[in-house]
């Protein structure tokens, strides 16, 4: 039995981890061994990530969030600074600048891509702005060289994209820093975690002492932000399998392309650096239609984002992000999918195609 979830209903979700009996025992090893919190397996998850990615350092965290706002406070951004971040991307970018009392600067995205927009930005910076986060979304890694550009330092977002490529070269070894979540349904999980590399060694050191608060002689304001060795032996698992996780939902998504070119919807771009943490279509009609008619076939697809951030604001101003939120829809893309259940995808889209475009 490799996957331990079971899930029972015939409803295929929209997202799933990959995980079981070899992630379970690497825990209970841990669990043995009496010493849970963050030690000694910390730090090989850490050198293995590093290793993988191309940079020198690594310093592992609670979550995808807390890696971003150490990262900030690293840098030492703050009240009066401005950091610029999509506006089509999940809230957790938004809280790690308000965290620090950074002002965020919203810029919109490509349509295409759907990864932040390099023209947009340069409209949008000031004398001000000291970093632009930069998340590579859906498991596309945005376009480095145009953004490089800007000359603003700039943190990659790797949340969805450990394992991608830009031009070959591994998405987090472009920016300043990078960061990567870990959560339950990402590409790869501990459940909650997160990670921030970079070849500077300072800003490691720093969020390595304000991820712990103990053992101090001074005191400032301090964090704990860690993981535990229980979370990265589950991690140092799943990275082992990360080469076959990947291969697994690019083999889901080029099937879908084939499909799916045949029913006149958008197909996500196809990069060979594109690892797939999501496959997410641009419909013609609003995507409510799409997920209500699919979850009637036995299939979740949904929004691929809750919610988009000038809408949490009130902000206008963002047309492309504006009819990304309305107009497209993730269809499930996970190494856990059998062949059965990606033809019964397939077949739950088609046949939804088919009602709504001739509606
Ligand atoms: C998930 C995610 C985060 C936040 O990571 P958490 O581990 O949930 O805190 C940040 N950025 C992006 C792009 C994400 O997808």
């Amino acid at each position: 039995m490799d996957t331990i979830n079971k899930n029972n209903s015939k409803t295929i979700p929209h997202s799933r981890p990959t995980i079981g009996a070899e992630e379970a025992k690497a825990a209970a090893e841990v669990i043995e061994s009496g010493r849970l919190a963050q030690g000694e397996v910390v730090g090989r998850f850490e050198a293995a990530l590093s290793r993988m990615i191309g940079v020198k350092h690594a310093a592992a965290t609670g979550s995808g969030t807390a890696a971003l706002h150490l990262t900030l406070l690293a840098m030492d951004i703050g009240p009066g600074d401005e950091v610029v971040i999509p506006s089509y991307v999940c809230s957790a970018l938004l809280n790690a600048v308000n965290h620090v009392g950074a002002t965020p600067v919203l810029a919109d995205v490509d349509p295409r891509t759907f990864n932040i927009d390099p023209d947009d930005v340069k409209n949008r910076l000031t004398g001000r702005t000291r970093a632009l986060i930069v998340p590579h979304l859906f498991g596309l890694p945005s376009d480095m060289d145009a953004l490089s550009r800007l000359g603003v330092p700039i943190i990659e977002d790797c949340a969805q994209s450990v394992g991608a490529a830009h031009r070959g070269e591994p998405a987090g070894s472009f920016g300043h820093a990078a960061v990567f979540s870990f959560y339950a349904t990402k590409v790869m999980t501990t459940g909650e975690g997160g990670l921030v590399v970079s070849d500077s060694t300072g800003l490691i050191d720093r969020i390595k002492d304000l991820r712990e608060y103990d053992n101090r002689d001074n005191y400032k304001i301090r964090y704990n932000y860690k993981m535990t060795d229980l979370q990265a032996a589950i991690g140092l698992c799943q990275l082992k399998r990360l080469p076959d996780f990947i291969k697994k939902r690019q083999a889901v998504a080029r099937k879908y392309d084939r499909e799916f070119e045949k029913i006149g919807i958008g197909l996500p771009v196809n990069d060979p650096g594109r690892i797939y943490f999501r496959y997410v279509v641009n419909l013609e009609t609003p995507a409510e239609k799409w997920i209500k008619a699919v979850i009637n076939q036995g299939v979740t697809c949904a929004r691929p984002l809750y919610k988009p951030i000038h809408r949490y604001l009130g902000l206008q101003g963002y047309p492309v992000s504006e009819r990304a939120w309305e107009n497209s829809l993730s269809i499930p893309v996970y190494p856990a999918l059998t062949d059965e259940q990606t033809d019964h995808v397939i077949h739950a889209v088609t046949t939804t195609a088919k009602g709504l475009i001739r509606e």
